[in-house]
C-alpha cells in the first residue's frame, strides 16, 4: 500500500469513530456517563444554540402587538418625574404646560376624561377600565392596567411588612372615582383609576383643605412627614418598588394616597 493512501484511510477510520461517539452523546439518556470525547462533542455543539438564543429577540415582533399575561410577577421600576405633582404644581400654582403634558400622557394611556383636554387622543373613556380586585382582602376598582402592579405591592407587603409591632392592616380603601376633588383645574389620579386611599382617618391629608389640617396627626409637632401617618415605612417602600408615588412627600402631605406613575406597559415583564 502507498503511504498516502494510508493515511487517507486512517483518516476515514478516525472520522468515523468520531461521528458514532457524537451520534452516541445525543442518544445518551439524561444524566448517564459520558466519555470525555462525547462530553467535549457535546459542549461544542450546544455553542451555536446559545448564539441563537442571544439573537432570537431581535426577530420578535414589537412588545405592544403581543399581549402579555400576568404571572404574579411585576417589574421594578420608579414613578416619572414629569407625572409626578411637584413638576406641575410649584408653590401652590398650576403650571399650564407642565400640567398639560401630564394630562396628555394618562389620556393617552388610561382613557379619556369628559371635559378634560385631550378627549381626541383616546376614544375610550378610563371608567371603561375600571376592574374590581380585592386589595388586601378589600374591594376596590382600579385601572386594569395598573391591576397588576397592585398584586405585587400586596404580595410584597404580605411577604415583607409582618414586623412585630409594625403591621399595618388597612380598614378602609378607595380607587377609581368619576367625580374630581381636586380644585383650580387640576386633575385628580383617582379619576383615571392609578390612584388608592387607604384609611383617610389614620392616613390625613395635612396641606388639602379644611378640616384636614385640624387633623390630630397633622397637628403634631414633628419633623417628618412620616410621623403624621400610621402606614409603615415598610408599606411606602412596598408601593414605590412598583412604580406609584406616595403623595405624603408633596406639599400636599397626602399621606393616604399613592398613585401609579411608572410605565403601564411595562409593568408586566
Ligand atoms: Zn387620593
Amino acid at each position: 500500500m502507498r503511504p498516502r493512501l494510508l493515511r487517507l484511510l486512517l483518516v476515514a477510520a478516525l472520522g468515523a469513530s468520531a461521528a458514532a461517539a457524537t451520534s452516541a452523546a445525543q442518544q445518551a439518556p439524561p444524566g448517564s456517563a459520558a466519555s470525555p470525547a462525547s462530553a467535549k462533542s457535546q459542549k461544542k455543539q450546544s455553542k451555536p444554540k446559545r448564539e441563537a438564543r442571544v439573537t432570537a429577540p431581535r426577530e420578535q415582533p414589537p412588545r405592544e402587538s403581543k399581549p402579555k399575561v400576568f404571572k404574579g410577577v411585576c417589574r421594578v421600576q420608579k414613578a416619572k418625574p414629569f407625572l409626578k405633582r411637584e413638576s406641575f404644581v410649584v408653590k401652590g400654582q398650576l403650571q399650564a404646560l407642565p400640567h398639560q403634558r401630564a394630562v396628555k400622557y394618562r389620556v393617552e394611556h388610561y382613557g379619556r376624561l369628559d371635559g378634560v383636554p385631550f378627549e381626541k387622543l383616546n376614544p375610550k373613556n378610563a371608567y371603561a377600565y375600571a376592574k374590581s380586585v380585592r386589595f388586601l382582602g378589600l374591594p376596590i376598582q382600579v385601572h386594569e392596567k395598573v391591576a397588576p402592579a397592585l398584586s405585587c405591592v400586596e404580595t410584597r407587603i404580605r411577604k415583607t411588612c409582618n414586623a412585630k409591632g409594625r403591621r399595618y392592616v388597612p380598614k378602609a380603601i378607595g380607587g377609581f372615582r368619576q367625580a374630581n376633588t381636586y380644585r383650580g383645574g387640576e386633575v385628580s389620579n383617582h379619576l383615571f383609576g392609578i390612584a388608592i386611599d387607604i384609611d383617610p382617618e389614620r392616613n390625613p391629608c395635612c396641606g388639602c383643605v379644611d378640616p384636614w389640617p385640624n387633623h390630630r396627626y397633622c397637628k403634631k409637632d414633628v419633623k417628618k412627614v412620616e410621623e403624621k401617618t400610621e402606614l409603615t415605612a415598610c408599606w411606602i417602600d412596598a408601593f414605590e418598588r412598583y412604580g406609584f408615588y406616595w403623595l405624603g412627600r408633596d406639599t400636599l402631605e397626602d399621606t393616604m394616597h399613592f398613585e401609579f406613575l411608572g410605565d403601564p406597559e411595562r409593568i408586566i415583564p
